[in-house]
């Protein structure tokens, strides 16, 4: 058994940005068979699994924004004014598990993974990837 880590490092554009990575990880998969964990390290973004259609991931801005608003005074925009990024990571998720078969990602046909950023621009976002495997 085998367990590896590696890092990947992105660089941000916007506010609000949807960034598939999917390919960027199966990259980085060196291992056969087993599990990755992907975690982000960051309180005001997301990982998640979904499929890359763009009317879709528009309907997932769409639908953050009408959850949690930016015309609230959210108790923490006391302190950095971005309540509303750390809002929508709060619904969404840290990090995803995912198997690997074949040396790469076993995503169904219709999945990608995706670093989701909710308060940018930012530069060095990392994700940290944990491989398990043999
Ligand atoms: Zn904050």
């Amino acid at each position: 058994m085998t367990v590896r880590t590696h890092f990947l490092k992105l660089n941000t554009n916007k506010n609000f940005e949807i960034i598939d990575i999917t390919s960027k990880i199966n990259e980085l998969i060196d291992i056969e068979t087993g599990l990755i964990s992907i975690f982000s390290k960051h309180s005001t973004s997301a990982i998640v699994v979904n499929e890359n259609e763009a009317g879709l991931l528009g309907d997932l801005e769409f639908t953050l924004d009408n959850l949690i608003p930016n015309k609230f005074s959210y108790n923490h925009d006391r302190i950095d004014n971005n309540a509303h990024s750390h809002l929508k990571s709060f619904l969404l998720s840290s990090s995803e598990c995912l198997p690997i078969k074949n040396n790469k990602l076993d995503l169904g046909t219709w999945q990608s993974v995706f670093f989701i950023e909710l308060d940018g621009p930012r530069s060095n976002r990392t994700i940290t990837l944990t491989i398990i495997g043999e």
